[in-house]
């Protein structure tokens, strides 16, 4: 991050706005992952899955998420899904509006249609491909979005390739080492980054990772990124992996993220995994990436998270006494959903 975005993150937390969003832009998804956590029957707490909720498309869609952002302000939104790329004609109309307002966007895809070929042209603009695990695996985990697809898809644009780990990666010897090297070599590809499975509570999957699994993986991943440069792996990161936030309360990222789901005015809570993540076996790469800066000890020996504790709670009182009200726009401001059906996703991409 430089410096002016760390000011302009600083001057957010201090005004009690939150310097981060992520916007779940659709339901749909023509994917069926393993493991899915935007589809768990819990991810919207009480208002249930996902899959269930009612969504815009056209000029709602693009005029409501416009609004979100000119409320809250925030420096970097995340469009996420769903799949984002069924909306691609939505996104491509809010790129150049988010550029100039001079926000940082992400869009987490599977690369499962052709990404345009003008979003490399945004400044701001991180692609971020999720590849779960080699070829023979991913194609099955993630049908339709082969590697036959992204390899076609990404071409000409400069992608970060993201890999959740889970435990069937880990039972073969030089699995991770392998995909690294294989992404490495990809010319379209700028950075690699690797979360761990992270499980609800009490959940019981062929995903969770067996602490004694997760160790091993870390140490790992911590010889990998010597040597493969891509791998963007930093030691903070991996020691926020040994040891991830222990509750919500205490993770920076779900305190600075406000995720926003598909009818642009329910919050997923507590993070974006929503439902109850167990924070005790986090592996999610914003949380581990910001943990590692709220550990870190500035010159004076302080650490940067009790400054930030400080400065919340200094913003949040400053926002009281000034009266600032964190409310979605009303259904009326954005104009009327598109009521989708209670359904498996309709199998598109846009
Ligand atoms: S691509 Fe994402 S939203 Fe779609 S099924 Fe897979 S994990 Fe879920
Ligand atoms: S990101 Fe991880 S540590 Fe933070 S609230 Fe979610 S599960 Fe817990």
């Amino acid at each position: 991050m430089r410096t002016m975005d760390v000011v302009r993150a600083w001057g957010c937390i201090l005004a009690g706005r939150e310097p981060s969003m992520s916007v779940e832009i659709t339901r749909r998804c023509p994917l069926s992952c393993p493991g899915c956590y935007a589809y768990g029957k819990n991810h919207l707490g009480t208002g249930g899955s996902l899959k269930h909720l009612r969504e815009f498309e056209g000029d709602p869609l693009v005029e409501g998420i416009l609004e979100l952002v000119d409320l809250h302000r925030p420096l970097h939104l995340s469009i996420v899904g769903g799949e984002p790329l069924v909306r691609w004609r939505e996104i491509g109309r809010l790129l150049p509006e988010l550029e100039l307002r001079g926000i940082h966007t992400q869009i987490v895809t599977s690369a499962v249609r052709p990404i345009p070929l003008e979003w490399k042209h945004s400044q701001r603009l991180n692609l971020v491909v999720s590849i779960d695990g080699l070829q023979p695996e991913h194609d099955k985990r993630r049908a339709p979005a082969t590697y036959d697809r992204i390899l076609e898809h990404i071409r000409g644009h400069a992608v970060t390739v993201h890999c959740t780990v889970t435990r069937q990666m880990t039972r073969q010897e030089g699995y991770l080492r392998d995909f690294a090297a294989f992404w490495s070599d990809r010319p379209e590809v700028r950075k690699i980054w690797m979360s761990l499975y992270t499980p609800q509570v009490g959940e019981f999957s062929k995903e969770m990772i067996p602490s004694y699994v997760r160790s091993r993986v870390i140490n790992e991943l911590a010889q990998l990124k010597d040597a493969f440069a891509k791998l963007e792996l930093p030691s903070g990161l991996l020691e926020a992996y040994r040891r991830p936030p222990s509750n919500p309360d205490r993770c920076v990222f779900a305190r600075t993220t406000q995720t926003i789901s598909a009818d642009l005015r329910t919050h997923v809570t507590p993070c974006q995994l929503g439902g109850r993540p167990d924070c005790r076996q986090c592996g999610c790469i914003a949380a581990a990436a910001l943990e590692a800066v709220n550990r870190h000890r500035l010159p004076i020996g302080v650490r940067i998270g009790t400054v930030y504790r400080a400065s919340r709670a200094l913003g949040t009182g400053l926002g009281i006494l000034r009266g600032i009200r964190h409310e979605l726009p009303s259904k009326k401001q954005i104009g009327a959903p598109v009521v989708v059906s209670a359904q498996k996703p309709v199998q598109d991409a846009g």
